[in-house]
């Protein structure tokens, strides 16, 4: 896994978040936040994102079984 293919995947993660509407009113959610957390000792990339119609709240989940969490975080720190 190149890092290339680590902003691909990154990338689909986000567009995944564009194309999801807001449940509530139907606007367009904009990631907050990008964490990762193991969960049943999978890897999970969660992504904290809020409304930006009506601040609605909602957690979006990706499996990331590919990257250390050390990695993820130097890579996340490059994204910002
Ligand atoms: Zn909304």
């Amino acid at each position: 896994m190149t890092i290339k293919d680590i902003m691909k995947y990154i990338e689909s993660e986000y567009k995944v978040i564009n194309e999801t509407p807001c449940e509530i009113c139907g606007g367009d959610y904009i990631a907050e936040d990008l964490e990762i957390a193991l969960i049943d000792g999978i890897p999970f990339d969660i992504c904290d994102c809020i409304c930006s119609s009506c601040g609605h709240e909602k957690e979006f989940l990706f499996t990331a079984p590919f990257i250390e969490d050390k990695d993820y975080k130097k890579i996340v720190k490059t994204l910002n």
